[in-house]
């Protein structure tokens, strides 16, 4: 891919002081109490460099909590006040741009929703002309990295070089593990290819649930990302939108603190091709095991089949067609017969197991 990106160094428009940008805040402004409390246990605990939270919510299906609107932005201003922490916040139109700026937010973020829509960047990189204010791209909700080139692209057009990527994961068609894969290679792509664009990671958003934040977040500065969006609530449970993923603002505190950020080659594993190949390899073998995964889940439900129905767990005639077809399918593939054979035969015998599993348990 041919781009290039005029962008404006992180420090001069946030001074981190050399460490990760860290934007901490509620998914949503709930409430003026809601917002203030939170702001004001985030500004204590004193990793903050910028306050976010969501004052129009895209959600994904109706009926959910939309977000407060305009209403929130006069609590947002009083958490600035209070706190003295810039203010963060995620705009999809040219009329949210509009009131963002009346209430003097500092910083905007196009979220992954909207960056899958050229239609509606363009839109919002017209609402920007001749205004200059930092503006950060979550990546789209599809893995898909000219999508989000071409988002920086037409801010850019329109004069933006306070830039920033947010990599907050991509959509799953399949259950896993998180709610949006990582795919860290797409990341280590796009800082291959604009170096001076500042990356920062959403571990929030990959998670979906707080038990994996903390891994998250070390992977996100063991590549040396530039900094990380995390939500934080004064009551994380009764939070009113994405409540599985977001923690107390001491809570996230003490999990900074744990994490292990990693000076001496800051900045150097994304230039690494090596690096790069590995990132690509970690995630096809994430994805071979959700592959696997879904396979057992097939097999699971084969096997209930088979014990209501009082049919055999092996059937060899199957097993037979199987072997052929799968070794006919792996010299297509320019898979070597011997290798494919010998796999099946360990994702047989673990079909096997699981079935046999399945027949010694009750029906419920
Ligand atoms: C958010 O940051 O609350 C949000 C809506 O995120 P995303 O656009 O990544 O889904
Ligand atoms: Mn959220």
């Amino acid at each position: 891919m041919n781009a290039n990106l005029d962008v404006v160094p992180m420090q001069e428009w946030i001074n981190t002081d050399g460490k990760p940008l860290i934007i901490a805040g509620p998914c949503s402004a709930e409430t003026e109490e809601q917002v203030l409390e939170t702001a004001n246990r985030i500004k204590a605990e004193g990793y903050a460099h910028i306050m976010r939270a969501g004052v129009w919510k895209p959600r994904t299906r109706p009926g959910s909590f939309e977000g407060m609107g305009e209403a929130a932005l006069p609590w947002l201003v009083e958490a600035k006040k209070q706190t003295g922490l810039p203010l963060a916040v995620e705009v999809a139109t040219p009329e949210h741009i509009e009131l963002a700026l009346k209430y003097g937010v500092d910083v905007l973020w196009v979220g992954a929703r909207t960056t899958v829509n050229p239609f509606n960047v363009q839109e919002i990189a017209d609402a920007l002309k001749g205004v200059d204010i930092p503006v950060l791209v979550k990546n789209p909700v599809n893995p898909d990295l000219a999508l989000w080139v071409g988002a920086f692209e037409r801010l850019q057009g329109a004069g933006i070089k306070k830039l920033g990527a947010i990599h907050r994961g991509f959509s799953n068609a399949q259950e896993t593990k998180y709610r949006n894969s990582p795919m860290w290679q797409m990341a280590v792509e796009m800082k291959r290819l604009f170096p001076q664009l500042p990356i920062i990671g959403d571990p929030s958003h990959m998670a979906g649930k707080r038990a994996l934040l903390m891994e998250l977040s070390q992977r996100i500065l063991d590549l040396n990302y530039d900094g990380m969006i995390i939500e934080t609530h004064r009551r994380p449970d009764e939070a009113w939108s994405d409540a599985s993923q977001q923690l107390t603002p001491e809570a996230l505190g003490e999990m900074l603190r744990e994490l292990e950020v990693r000076k001496a080659n800051y900045g150097v594993e994304f230039t690494d091709e090596l690096a790069a190949l590995r990132a690509k390899i970690d995630n096809i073998d994430r994805e071979l095991m959700e592959v696997l995964a879904a396979r057992m889940a097939v097999v699971e439900k084969l096997g209930e089949y088979k014990r209501d129905n009082n049919v055999a767990v092996l059937q060899l005639d199957r097993w037979k067609q199987v072997h052929t077809d799968r070794a006919k399918q792996a010299s297509g593939l320019g898979l070597y017969p011997e290798f494919v054979e010998e796999l099946f035969k360990l994702v047989h015998l673990e079909s096997i197991r699981k079935q046999t599993e399945v027949m010694h348990t009750i029906a419920q």
